[in-house]
């Protein structure tokens, strides 16, 4: 098994040599040449516990790795860190299961795979005897930043730079960003949306003369992305896991069908259940659930990706995103595995702003349904679990439970249906206790977060309470056009 790029089929890389680019030279982003099957059987996956499964997952993905590097890696990760011994709890509320995938050190699912990047990436460094200082380019449209920046503060080898919408993140995920401590750790605020961010990071990344500009310095970029497989990898764990708790739980039997719903934005944690598919994990339903910026909704709904349309700011800032990379590994499957065509695609978007596939393509996907809930919907949800249950979501879980009320009504689908929680209500306070009751919506952000406390009966977590009085290390700001001299200049290549 290799990797191969999207855009590029004569590419072929190992798995170590894939996390250690993260994005390919033509712009394309690495795909497995096949996908290996779960190495244990459905039965097995009820009694195993969070390091057992994940372990089993990525060593199939991540062939070059030897078992002891792997073990190695993953006991590195899901350790205390995270709060909870069983890394991913599942709440059940009102007929859904809510994998809480918000457990880790910053509160949003993006732990998941970025407590494990850096080990992954640094045992990367050394098995390809790389002399390089690694440099992670990362665009965040909010959670991303801090897990990053969480997972490399003081690594050695590496440096990261995080480029943030100054204006398009809550106020709590921008504080956190912004006292980041470690030397080797730069947070820049971008006076544009995530778009802008990403789209010039991928811009930067594709620079050849850059490229050879930083090689000769000795330096490499890397990417926090979930363009990046050794994010991807790791997050097709926690879906084996959920399936396995399932069953455990007598939920369902070993071989029954679930379906997922996940509150999407760049395309990465869905595309990361469908791969789970891919290895035999029986997922009937991907549930695509989007904000008012809902260009994946309209895509599969008519097979035209057009992100030409105003980029609204939600509630749920880390899905405020019109241009989904990941769908790019989708198309290119749907594709045949056909660069040259997947490639034509991606050429369209970026000059004309929309691409379309064909029949053939689209009945590829027929497993994807897209939803779609505005703030009407999901905050409505919020309120009327909390008033049902006692069970408080986040704006961004909000949404797909909302997307699967919808589902559900148009369908009468049944099926177990395990819904992405990825992020704790914490993180979005101000939001969430306005969607509950509006007399919250003026109320300074730390009062609401224990005004929230109160309410779900669940201590305020230990992210939340570094911040209050950490103090802000990062100010940077810049334009668009000023990102790429911000990286040289950080690189002392000026
Ligand atoms: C990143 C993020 C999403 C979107 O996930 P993608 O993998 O980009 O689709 C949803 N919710 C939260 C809280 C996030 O941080």
């Amino acid at each position: 098994m290799y990797y191969s790029s999207t855009r590029d089929s004569s590419i072929r890389l190992t798995a170590s040599e894939a996390v250690l680019k993260g994005l390919s030279d033509d712009g394309g982003l690495f795909v497995p040449s096949e996908f290996p099957t779960l190495p244990v059987s459905l039965e097995e996956l009820a009694d195993m516990d969070y390091k057992e499964t994940a372990f089993a997952v990525m060593k199939g993905y991540l062939d070059d790795y030897t078992e002891d590097e792997l073990k190695d890696c993953i006991d590195k990760a899901y350790d205390s860190k995270f709060d909870t011994e069983e890394i991913v709890p599942m709440a059940e509320a009102d007929k859904a299961y809510y994998l809480e995938l918000f457990h880790g050190p910053t509160i949003a699912f993006k732990d998941m795979a970025l407590s494990i990047l850096p080990h992954l990436l640094t045992t990367a460094v050394k098995k390809n005897r790389s002399d390089k200082e690694v440099v992670i380019l990362t665009a965040t449209s909010g959670d991303t930043g801090k897990a990053a920046l969480a997972g490399f503060a003081d690594v050695p080898g590496t440096r990261i730079i995080v480029f943030y919408p100054k204006d398009g993140v809550s106020n709590v995920q921008k504080l956190q960003m912004v006292t980041q401590n470690g030397n080797n750790t730069f947070v820049v605020g971008v006076d544009g949306n995530f778009d802008d961010c990403q789209s010039e990071v991928k811009a930067i990344f594709g620079d050849a003369d850059l490229r050879k500009k930083m090689a000769d310095a000795g330096f490499a970029f890397s990417s926090a992305n979930s363009m990046n497989i050794g994010r991807l990898v790791p997050q097709i764990a926690y879906y084996v896991f959920a399936y396995g708790r399932l069953v455990k739980n007598g939920r369902i039997r070993p071989g029954d069908e679930i379906n997922v719903c996940v509150p999407t934005g760049n395309f990465g944690n869905i595309l990361a259940a469908f791969f789970a598919k891919r290895s035999g994990l029986p997922i009937k339903t991907f549930i695509c659930a989007s904000n008012d910026n809902k260009v994946l909704f309209d895509f599969f709904k008519t097979g035209v990706y057009d992100k030409n349309r105003q980029f609204i700011l939600t509630d749920s800032p880390s899905m405020d995103i019109l241009i989904s990379s990941n769908l790019e590994r989708l198309i290119y499957m749907s594709a045949g595995c056909d660069a040259q065509k997947n490639k034509k695609l991606m050429e369209s978007l970026a000059k004309e702003g929309k691409y379309e596939i064909t029949a053939d393509m689209k009945e590829f996907m027929d497993s994807f349904v897209g939803e779609y809930a505005d703030w009407a919907e999901s905050s409505g949800k919020i309120r009327s679990l909390y008033e049902n249950t006692g069970y408080i979501i986040d704006t961004h879980t909000a949404v797909a439970a909302a997307a699967y009320d919808k589902y559900v009504h148009d369908t009468g689908d049944k099926t177990v249906t395990v819904i992405a929680s990825t992020a704790s209500p914490f993180k979005f306070a101000r939001s969430v206790l306005k969607a509950i009751d509006k007399k919250y919506e003026d109320g300074e952000d730390f009062e609401l977060i224990n005004i929230l406390s109160e309410k779900a009966n669940v201590d305020i977590p230990p992210a939340i309470e570094e911040i209050r009085d950490a103090k802000v290390i990062h100010d940077t700001v810049c334009k668009r056009e000023g990102m790429r001299d911000y990286v040289l200049n950080n690189m002392g290549l000026r």
